[in-house]
């Protein structure tokens, strides 16, 4: 049997006629950036996730970036100032930091949630830290209620990466709601994905909401009035079509994802393999089921040869890559035991039930 790591012709196909339909209507309209299709999706996601505004925008790079930009033009954040970032992220979530002239801040995950330790990030505030950036990484709540009274007695503001976590609730609040300002991806593969690049910023502020809008289009509130040196970072008509037929099942997808993680957490019980801690299942959205193996790599060449395709989330941590040289003497053997020991299996709403069975009997036979 073979089993890929995502199948996203498999995921499309499932809402084929209504993909086929909401592309054509946008072909068909002549009307292809800024219209109906962005006001309807931004409008719906702001419902979905709970926040006053959403902002579509060219990608989850980008939405992290205008957020820490607008910071920059509302006078809240300078260049230098320090924002306090988990050291195992993906590296987009530093990029929109150092992308600003502000300084992250790595602070050591837990090696248990591998979310940002709470414990940890009291003693690395200085005054000049503005923000905590916060990553539902691999799809679990990294907020706590910790993270919330320090954002408060420090007076800093609290940045949701969730490109990573659509569908992941906090107490019956989605996340990219919990926090100051939210970024989010809807690259295809994940939870809410396009066909193509896309993203969006959510927030409450009505100030940020304007100022993330205007920096997305080229800076300008006005036609042809330019008030901030921004980019083109649009979200186009097709894409946000697209994305309002998936965010309808959005829902009912990632129900789907965490069926698929609770056989692998009941059924998984080869002691070679660290299984996820789930403390509230709401709480993670399982864009991905990452595992830990001391002898991972070997892990994975015996499931590429049963045919069970693995990613590892990921090879090489942030501090230690070549674009980060100034950070590469830096120390954090938990971010590093992760990066040398993470392994994540296939997870998706339509794997099928066979699917799952045979990776947990593959999985299972390791020796
Ligand atoms: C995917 C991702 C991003 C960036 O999103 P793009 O749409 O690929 O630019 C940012 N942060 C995290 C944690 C991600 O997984």
């Amino acid at each position: 049997m073979q089993v890929k790591f995502l199948d996203l012709q498999k995921i499309t196909a499932k809402y084929a006629d209504k993909m086929h339909e909401a592309v054509l209507r946008v072909v068909d309209s002549g009307w292809y950036l800024q219209g109906h299709e962005n006001e309807r999706f931004e409008e719906n996601y702001a419902k979905y996730i709970g926040s006053k505004h959403a902002i579509g925008c060219a990608n989850g790079l980008d939405a992290l970036i205008w957020i820490f930009r607008a910071y920059i033009e509302m006078g809240v954040m300078q260049p230098g100032d320090e924002v306090i970032v988990p050291a195992n992220t993906y590296i987009a979530t530093i990029l929109a930091i150092t992308e600003n002239g502000l300084k992250p801040v790595l602070v050591e995950p837990k090696l248990s949630t591998y979310q940002i330790d709470d414990d940890l990030i009291e003693q690395a505030i200085t005054p000049r830290t503005k923000a905590i950036c916060i990553v539902h990484l691999y799809g679990q709540c990294a907020y706590t209620d910790k993270i919330g009274e320090l954002c408060q007695k420090y007076n800093l503001k609290l940045v949701e990466d969730n490109a990573q976590a659509h569908g992941c609730l906090y107490k019956g609040r989605k996340t990219g709601s919990l926090g100051d300002a939210a970024g989010h991806s809807f690259y295809p593969g994940k939870n809410l994905g396009a066909f193509g690049d896309a993203g969006a910023v959510t927030t409450d502020d009505d100030e940020l909401a304007a100022t993330v809008r205007a920096l997305a289009n080229y800076g300008s509130q006005k036609k042809y009035v330019f008030k901030y040196t921004g980019r083109n970072s649009r979200l186009d008509e097709i894409q946000a079509a697209i994305l309002d037929v998936k965010l309808a099942n959005l829902d009912e997808d990632v129900a789907l994802r965490q069926e698929v993680a609770k056989r692998y957490c009941s059924e998984i019980t080869n002691p070679k393999i660290i299984l996820p801690q789930i403390a509230d299942w709401k709480a993670h959205a399982f864009h991905l089921f990452p595992i830990r193996c001391a002898e991972r790599d070997r892990l994975q060449q015996y499931l590429s040869e049963n045919g069970i395709q693995t990613i590892i989330h990921y090879p090489i941590a942030p501090h230690q890559q070549e674009c980060y040289k100034e950070m590469n003497d830096m120390s954090l053997p938990i971010t590093e035991q992760i990066h040398n020991e993470e392994l994540s299996l296939p997870i998706s709403p339509v794997m099928t039930a066979e699917e799952v069975e045979y990776v947990i009997e593959t999985i299972n036979k390791f020796k």
